[in-house]
């Protein structure tokens, strides 16, 4: 998973940039990047680690220009290391040019081979190179036209932005998997930023003009900003897991705030799932919109039963199993007071291997609770996402081959409850206010199996080992 961002018309590009990432860390932690264009060329600086840690004040003085884009990176396809940081950048016949993707393409592999058949050196591992050589390679002649001929050729999860000397070009795909966003400075005329969510524009004070559209390419300049639709059209598949877990609760995404989306799922949880209980926990911080709404619904005080330590990462993107194992009680802490001798539902947004629910029950049954019901505001996740969420393989996801009493057991639960998938569903396009025909908008393929593109395969693992960059 990725945050992207862009800025054209601002004195200060890199600062604005840096600011806008910075709101959007939660999307990844592992590297981080700014490219700025001072109308004739490129200056990056990309760096591992946050972005509070990528970039210094002097790093940024030396990331000149009114133009710029940015990328947070937690990896997905091509692993993980410097040479996979973005946004990539590279110097090509026409010029210079910069990208940061969100999603992942799912023919990478087999376009990889084709370009390095043809003599194509690839310097990344990353799917995302592989539109890069296209757009190189590419017969058409001007920047928009070069884009749009790499993405023709391209499968899958693709919200990317592209920055040459004098424009970014933002692309969001067909199917609109990921987010993006398009906003205005309110301090400034002229000046348009886009993000992978609205809350990155809250802190730059821009405001949110609104969501691309899927199939939508903008290209933003001198002029203004251009829309068209060159991608030939899909059927929409927003990703609904960016409700459930991934974006920030205060991003208004698709006409409703993430966290009264969450809300909604807790209450439905409530409605599918009751239990009787003393307390509502929530794991912080992902499960307390939906704890609320579960609490709320069978009318169970809501307490904080679990508090987080904010000076640790998310636990589930340290890639070693053992360093996991610890984070969680690294990160998390028991408020005895609240626990002690108490019937206590714990809400979570997913399970994905179990290991941390069942660190979570053992830590609230230490703390004194006498019975511990799970519940979970998303359907077990059974299958991995080919579209951008990091998602281990199918044997590690513990739904893919236990039951529900299994997994219960497993967790040392009293009880474990579900969101059903139509209960996940109807409940996010509910807090949306839309109607029932927007229910096919979603691509629920890590709880259901229906994958709306199908996978061909990553690139392979020839890679170098760069050391000391
Ligand atoms: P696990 O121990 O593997 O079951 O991890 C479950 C926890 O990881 C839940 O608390 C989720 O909030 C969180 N989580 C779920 N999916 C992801 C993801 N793709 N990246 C990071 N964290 C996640």
């Amino acid at each position: 998973m990725c945050g992207i961002f862009g800025i054209f018309g601002h004195p200060e590009a890199s600062n604005l940039a840096y600011l806008g990432l910075h709101a959007l860390q939660h999307r990844g932690q592992e590297s981080a990047g700014i490219v700025t264009s001072d109308g004739e060329r490129l200056y990056a600086h990309r760096s591992m680690g946050l972005v509070q840690d990528a970039f210094s004040e002097d790093v940024l003085s030396k990331l000149p220009g009114a133009v710029g884009i940015g990328h947070v990176r937690y990896s997905t396809a091509g692993g993980s290391g410097l040479r996979n940081a973005q946004p990539l950048a590279v110097d090509y016949a026409r010029g210079s040019l910069a990208v940061a993707h969100n999603g992942n393409l799912t023919n990478a592999d087999e376009l990889r081979e084709r370009l390095e058949a043809r003599g194509s050196i690839f310097q990344s591992s990353a799917d995302t190179e592989t539109v890069v050589h296209l757009i190189a390679q590419s017969a058409q002649r001007t920047i928009e036209d070069r884009v749009v001929d790499a993405l023709s050729q391209v499968e899958g999860a693709y919200s990317m932005v592209f920055l040459t000397e004098d424009r970014i070009i933002a692309v969001r795909d067909p199917r609109g998997f990921r987010p993006l966003c398009l906003g205005t400075l309110r301090s400034r005329g002229g000046v348009h930023v886009v993000a992978s969510e609205p809350v990155s524009f809250d802190l730059i004070d821009a405001e949110l003009l609104r969501s691309l559209e899927p199939g939508e390419m903008l290209v933003i300049d001198k002029g203004g900003v251009r829309s068209s639709f060159p991608f030939a059209r899909q059927e929409v598949r927003e990703c609904v897991f960016e409700h459930v877990y991934f974006a920030r609760p205060d991003s208004p995404l698709g006409g409703a705030t993430v966290y009264d989306v969450r809300r909604a799922l807790g209450r439905r949880l409530g409605d599918e799932h009751p239990v009787e209980a003393d307390v509502v926990v929530p794991v912080p911080d992902s499960g307390v919109p939906s704890a609320m709404g579960f609490a709320e619904r069978l009318g169970i005080p809501f307490e904080l039963g679990l508090i987080r330590s904010h000076y640790v990462g998310r636990t589930f993107i340290e890639p070693s199993q053992s360093i996991r194992h610890f984070g969680v009680t690294l990160k998390l802490n028991p408020v005895t007071s609240v626990l002690r001798g108490k019937r206590v539902v714990v809400v979570d947004d997913s399970i994905v291997r179990g290991t941390t629910s069942r660190k979570i029950v053992k830590m609230l049954r230490d703390a004194g609770a006498r019975e511990v019901h799970v519940r979970v505001s998303s359907p077990p996740t059974r299958w991995p996402c080919y579209y951008g969420i990091d998602t281990p393989t199918r044997r590690e996801l513990i739904a893919s081959s236990h039951t529900t009493d299994e997994i219960a057991r497993y967790l040392t639960a009293d009880s474990l409850g579900y969101i059903s998938l139509d209960g996940m569903i109807d409940a996010v396009v509910g807090a949306r206010g839309e109607g029932a025909e927007a229910r096919a908008r979603f691509c629920h393929a890590c709880f259901s199996g229906e994958y709306p593109v199908e996978f061909r395969g990553q690139p392979a693992g020839r890679q170098l080992r760069l050391l000391g960059v």
